[in-house]
């Protein structure tokens, strides 16, 4: 099925007018004013697409076409703080063309897809991070929504009331799993990966999991200028060594990334040897195995590091996403369509977190292609993918789709 690469393109416009930055990017924080109004924007373009449209209570936006379960295409509409104009727009654009357009020329099986647009996929403004998935996943707990708050003090809970939703109810979204046959976005690729094989479009085989340690180390604070080497015991030390050691682990193992992304001295003052210090280690790879072992080898070397500098060592396993992998049969569907339109889509693991990593675990099948990020950069108003690529991209996934809303 073809698609109107000129309505696909200004629709990806229009959308983007909501919340549009002086710099050429967008900015919709999850339930701003601006991402209320690109899902009420989505809700009439799905309605006029012939869809029928529902609001759940987590304010995920829903299109069906007649019959279930359906093949649900979507992404998300909010945004990183002067964020991009593709990562999650690209998904609900190329969501709503393909729907539309398979309805329009009545190909066999378009009254089996849906549409829907995710709340609060990015998670930074109160930190809870694909939380209207995870409502429908039901792994969004009612205490979540309770306690959370943004950097100026909203409350989540006041702010759902405001836009005609409760807290309470979030959890009844849950109803909709059971309406997914499967679950395929479309999406950008975040990376260079592509860009680098010149490949416009890649299957997704599996998102990455993530494992956040917390670490704390205690030596002794003394006299910078009076304290002998062997009287020394530096708190920061082993804190290095572990960011050097996550650096060593990532370049000898494929597939793992890992990174101290932030540290900090305790009342550190450049004339105090550091008593206490800390950072955070997040190790991320496409199976909890290589997780594990990845993070006992850097953890061990900070333990080492401590042990040789005197110090006390402590490690606090604070978040754990497990690794997500993707439906072998979407991924067939994907790789088949993308061949048929004469693309060779390379597989790829994903390296950043989606909507499909909460739905994988709750079992619905789920499959996520991607398209080239020009320069690999994203989450930034420098995000670009070129109209030829998302155009092939959507028109994967409909073919996709259509195969398997067909059988
Ligand atoms: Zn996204």
């Amino acid at each position: 099925m073809k698609l109107d690469a000129d309505r696909l393109w200004s629709a990806l416009g229009e959308v983007n007018r909501i919340g549009a930055t002086p710099v050429g990017g967008a900015e919709r924080l999850a339930w701003s004013e601006p991402e209320m109004q690109a899902r009420r924007w989505f809700a009439g373009r799905a309605n006029d697409a012939g869809l029928e449209v529902s609001w759940d209570a987590a304010g995920n936006v829903w299109g069906f076409g007649g019959l279930e379960p359906a093949v649900v295409l979507g992404s998300h509409l909010d945004t990183v703080p002067d964020g991009g104009r593709f990562d999650g727009a690209l998904g609900v654009v190329g969501a709503l063309e393909v729907v539309r357009q398979a309805r329009r020329e009545s190909v066999p099986g378009c009254e089996r897809l849906a549409v829907v647009c995710f709340s609060d996929e990015e998670g930074v403004r109160f930190g809870l991070g694909m939380a209207g998935s995870r409502a429908v996943a039901g792994t969004l707990q009612p205490a979540e929504i309770t306690a959370a708050r943004d950097s100026d003090g909203v409350a989540l809970s006041d702010l759902l009331e405001q836009h005609g939703f409760e807290a309470a109810r979030v959890p009844e979204a849950h109803a909709n799993l059971s309406r997914m046959a499967c679950y395929i976005e479309l999406h950008v690729e975040q990376g260079i990966r592509l860009e680098r094989l010149g490949a416009p479009v890649g299957v997704v085989t599996a998102i990455v999991g993530l494992s956040d340690y917390h670490i704390e180390v205690a030596g002794e604070a003394n006299h910078a200028g009076t304290t002998a080497l062997e009287d020394r015991r530096d708190a920061l030390l082993p804190v290095a060594q572990l960011a050097l050691a996550a650096r060593e682990v990532m370049s000898s193992t494929e597939g793992v990334v890992a990174t101290v992304g932030e540290a900090w001295v305790t009342n550190g003052a450049p004339n105090i040897v550091p008593g206490k210090a800390g950072c955070i280690l997040d190790v991320r790879a496409a199976s909890a195995g290589a997780i594990e072992a990845a993070a006992e080898a850097i953890l061990g070397a900070g333990r080492a590091a401590a042990g040789a500098a005197g110090c006390e060592f402590e490690a606090r396993l604070t978040k754990r996403l497990p690794p997500a992998p993707m439906d072998e049969e979407v991924v067939a569907a994907l790789e088949a369509a993308a061949a048929d339109l004469g693309s060779q889509a390379p597989k790829l693991v994903s390296r950043a977190g989606h909507d499909a990593m909460s739905l994988s675990p709750a079992g619905v099948p789920c499959g996520m292609l991607f398209v080239a990020s020009q320069g690999g950069i994203s989450h930034s108003p420098l995000e670009r993918s070129s109209q030829r690529d998302c155009v092939l991209g959507a028109e994967v996934l409909g073919a996709a789709a259509l195969d398997l809303a067909q059988r």
